[in-house]
Protein backbone atom coordinates (compact mmCIF):
# COMPACT_ATOMS: atom_id res chain seq x y z
CA UNK A 1 0.00 0.00 0.00
CA UNK A 2 2.60 2.62 0.92
CA UNK A 3 4.76 1.26 -2.00
CA UNK A 4 1.68 2.43 -4.49
CA UNK A 5 1.36 5.72 -2.75
CA UNK A 6 4.82 6.36 -2.74
CA UNK A 7 5.83 5.55 -6.46
CA UNK A 8 1.90 7.37 -7.35
CA UNK A 9 3.93 10.98 -5.70
CA UNK A 10 6.99 10.16 -7.15
CA UNK A 11 5.17 9.58 -10.56
CA UNK A 12 3.49 13.25 -9.90
CA UNK A 13 6.65 15.35 -9.32
CA UNK A 14 8.77 13.28 -12.53
CA UNK A 15 6.06 14.73 -15.02
CA UNK A 16 6.28 18.16 -12.94
CA UNK A 17 10.13 17.75 -13.33
CA UNK A 18 10.00 17.15 -16.89
CA UNK A 19 7.64 20.12 -17.58
CA UNK A 20 9.37 22.52 -16.11
CA UNK A 21 12.81 20.84 -17.37
CA UNK A 22 12.09 20.56 -21.36
CA UNK A 23 11.12 23.03 -23.94
CA UNK A 24 10.50 20.59 -26.85
CA UNK A 25 6.86 20.43 -27.16
CA UNK A 26 7.09 16.66 -28.94
CA UNK A 27 9.70 15.31 -26.00
CA UNK A 28 6.83 17.12 -23.57
CA UNK A 29 4.11 14.73 -25.25
CA UNK A 30 6.41 11.37 -25.16
CA UNK A 31 7.06 12.30 -21.45
CA UNK A 32 3.62 13.20 -20.63
CA UNK A 33 2.63 9.43 -22.29
CA UNK A 34 5.01 7.66 -20.56
CA UNK A 35 4.30 9.13 -17.12
CA UNK A 36 0.29 8.80 -17.85
CA UNK A 37 1.11 5.40 -18.97
CA UNK A 38 2.70 4.31 -15.52
CA UNK A 39 0.01 5.79 -13.83
CA UNK A 40 -2.59 4.22 -15.44
CA UNK A 41 -0.81 0.83 -15.01
CA UNK A 42 -0.10 1.71 -11.22
CA UNK A 43 -3.96 2.43 -10.94
CA UNK A 44 -4.78 -0.79 -12.76
CA UNK A 45 -2.62 -2.73 -10.53
CA UNK A 46 -4.31 -1.20 -7.31
CA UNK A 47 -8.11 -1.85 -8.95
CA UNK A 48 -6.92 -5.34 -9.32
CA UNK A 49 -6.00 -5.98 -6.53
CA UNK A 50 -8.41 -4.65 -4.58
CA UNK A 51 -10.78 -6.08 -6.75
CA UNK A 52 -9.22 -9.35 -5.75
CA UNK A 53 -10.29 -9.14 -2.19
CA UNK A 54 -13.50 -8.50 -2.41
CA UNK A 55 -13.87 -11.74 -4.73
CA UNK A 56 -12.78 -13.66 -1.05
CA UNK A 57 -15.40 -15.29 0.55
CA UNK A 58 -17.11 -13.15 2.77
CA UNK A 59 -20.19 -13.22 5.61
CA UNK A 60 -21.24 -11.55 8.78
CA UNK A 61 -18.95 -12.30 12.37
CA UNK A 62 -20.50 -15.74 13.10
CA UNK A 63 -23.44 -16.12 15.70
CA UNK A 64 -20.82 -16.92 18.09
CA UNK A 65 -18.36 -14.59 17.49
CA UNK A 66 -21.10 -11.63 17.70
CA UNK A 67 -22.12 -13.07 21.18
CA UNK A 68 -18.10 -12.58 22.29
CA UNK A 69 -18.11 -9.08 20.89
CA UNK A 70 -20.89 -7.99 22.27
CA UNK A 71 -19.90 -9.37 25.76
CA UNK A 72 -16.80 -7.82 25.84
CA UNK A 73 -18.13 -4.13 24.73
CA UNK A 74 -21.21 -5.08 27.19
CA UNK A 75 -18.60 -4.83 30.13
CA UNK A 76 -17.09 -1.70 28.24
CA UNK A 77 -19.59 -0.12 28.67
CA UNK A 78 -20.32 -0.92 32.20
CA UNK A 79 -16.64 -0.27 33.01
CA UNK A 80 -16.19 3.09 30.94
CA UNK A 81 -19.32 4.50 30.27
CA UNK A 82 -17.74 7.86 29.58
CA UNK A 83 -16.59 6.47 25.95
CA UNK A 84 -20.78 4.75 25.64
CA UNK A 85 -21.06 6.67 22.15
CA UNK A 86 -17.67 5.15 20.94
CA UNK A 87 -18.57 1.36 22.00
CA UNK A 88 -22.12 1.82 20.69
CA UNK A 89 -20.30 2.69 17.35
CA UNK A 90 -18.33 -0.37 17.42
CA UNK A 91 -21.08 -2.85 18.27
CA UNK A 92 -23.05 -1.52 15.23
CA UNK A 93 -19.78 -2.43 13.21
CA UNK A 94 -19.40 -5.24 14.28
CA UNK A 95 -23.11 -6.00 13.69
CA UNK A 96 -22.97 -4.90 10.18
CA UNK A 97 -19.79 -5.76 8.81
CA UNK A 98 -18.74 -8.30 6.50
CA UNK A 99 -15.70 -9.80 7.69
CA UNK A 100 -13.53 -10.52 4.63
CA UNK A 101 -11.36 -14.23 4.36
CA UNK A 102 -8.38 -13.44 2.52
CA UNK A 103 -5.42 -15.93 1.67
CA UNK A 104 -1.97 -14.36 2.33
CA UNK A 105 -1.02 -14.00 -1.01
CA UNK A 106 -3.93 -11.93 -1.69
CA UNK A 107 -2.88 -9.71 0.85
CA UNK A 108 -1.51 -5.86 -0.60
CA UNK A 109 1.87 -4.76 -0.29
CA UNK A 110 2.25 -4.34 3.57
CA UNK A 111 5.73 -3.82 5.72
CA UNK A 112 4.84 -7.39 7.29
CA UNK A 113 1.91 -9.20 7.23
CA UNK A 114 -1.12 -7.90 9.39
CA UNK A 115 -3.88 -9.87 10.95
CA UNK A 116 -6.78 -7.85 9.65
CA UNK A 117 -7.03 -4.60 7.69
CA UNK A 118 -9.52 -2.12 6.72
CA UNK A 119 -9.71 0.61 3.32
CA UNK A 120 -12.17 2.90 5.11
CA UNK A 121 -12.74 5.34 2.19
CA UNK A 122 -12.81 2.30 -0.58
CA UNK A 123 -15.15 -0.19 1.72
CA UNK A 124 -16.09 1.43 4.96
CA UNK A 125 -18.92 -1.93 6.10
CA UNK A 126 -15.56 -4.45 5.12
CA UNK A 127 -12.84 -5.69 7.08
CA UNK A 128 -10.26 -8.11 5.58
CA UNK A 129 -8.87 -10.84 7.77
CA UNK A 130 -5.96 -12.67 7.11
CA UNK A 131 -6.55 -16.29 7.24
CA UNK A 132 -3.39 -17.81 8.25
CA UNK A 133 -2.73 -15.04 11.30
CA UNK A 134 -6.83 -14.88 12.38
CA UNK A 135 -7.91 -18.28 12.16
CA UNK A 136 -5.21 -19.42 14.84
CA UNK A 137 -6.75 -16.64 17.13
CA UNK A 138 -8.94 -17.70 20.15
CA UNK A 139 -12.43 -16.09 19.87
CA UNK A 140 -11.62 -13.32 22.42
CA UNK A 141 -8.09 -12.44 20.45
CA UNK A 142 -10.32 -12.67 17.52
CA UNK A 143 -13.03 -10.28 19.09
CA UNK A 144 -10.32 -7.84 19.69
CA UNK A 145 -8.90 -7.73 16.17
CA UNK A 146 -12.01 -7.05 14.77
CA UNK A 147 -13.13 -4.08 17.60
CA UNK A 148 -9.28 -2.88 16.26
CA UNK A 149 -10.66 -2.73 12.84
CA UNK A 150 -14.30 -1.35 13.68
CA UNK A 151 -12.35 1.73 15.33
CA UNK A 152 -10.50 2.58 12.29
CA UNK A 153 -14.23 2.24 10.55
CA UNK A 154 -16.13 4.09 13.03
CA UNK A 155 -14.63 6.08 14.78
CA UNK A 156 -11.76 6.91 12.32
CA UNK A 157 -9.18 5.45 14.52
CA UNK A 158 -5.90 5.28 13.14
CA UNK A 159 -2.44 3.48 14.20
CA UNK A 160 -0.85 5.73 16.29
CA UNK A 161 0.86 2.66 18.25
CA UNK A 162 0.41 -0.95 18.31
CA UNK A 163 0.48 -2.17 21.72
CA UNK A 164 3.72 -3.99 21.19
CA UNK A 165 5.75 -0.68 20.49
CA UNK A 166 7.17 1.18 23.00
CA UNK A 167 5.41 4.31 21.80
CA UNK A 168 2.37 3.24 22.92
CA UNK A 169 2.90 3.98 26.40
CA UNK A 170 3.87 7.60 25.47
CA UNK A 171 0.45 8.56 23.54
CA UNK A 172 -1.16 11.86 24.89
CA UNK A 173 -4.76 11.25 26.23
CA UNK A 174 -5.91 12.77 22.90
CA UNK A 175 -3.76 10.46 20.84
CA UNK A 176 -5.31 7.52 22.96
CA UNK A 177 -8.59 8.32 21.95
CA UNK A 178 -7.48 8.76 17.85
CA UNK A 179 -5.59 5.29 18.41
CA UNK A 180 -7.20 1.60 17.53
CA UNK A 181 -5.61 0.08 20.03
CA UNK A 182 -5.96 2.01 22.81
CA UNK A 183 -9.90 0.86 22.92
CA UNK A 184 -8.48 -2.79 23.09
CA UNK A 185 -6.07 -2.31 25.72
CA UNK A 186 -9.00 -0.57 27.33
CA UNK A 187 -10.43 -4.13 26.61
CA UNK A 188 -7.96 -5.90 27.57
CA UNK A 189 -7.01 -4.14 31.39
CA UNK A 190 -10.76 -4.17 32.29
CA UNK A 191 -12.83 -7.12 30.47
CA UNK A 192 -10.56 -10.23 29.95
CA UNK A 193 -8.63 -12.12 32.64
CA UNK A 194 -6.78 -14.29 29.65
CA UNK A 195 -2.93 -12.95 28.73
CA UNK A 196 -2.74 -10.97 25.92
CA UNK A 197 -1.15 -13.28 23.30
CA UNK A 198 -1.51 -11.71 19.56
ZN1 LIG B 1 -5.08 -0.76 12.87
Amino acid sequence: MYLIFISLIVTFILITYALLCIDDEKEVNIIISFFLFILWFETLFTSITFAQLRLSPHNNLSPNMTVTTDDLLDCAVQKIPRLNKSWGLIRDCAHDVQVYNVPKAKVPIFKRIPTAFVTPRLFPNDIFVVNSEYDILSNTNKALVIIHECTHLVLNAVDHAYLWQSDFNTLSLTKQLENADSYVDILLNNCINDIYVF
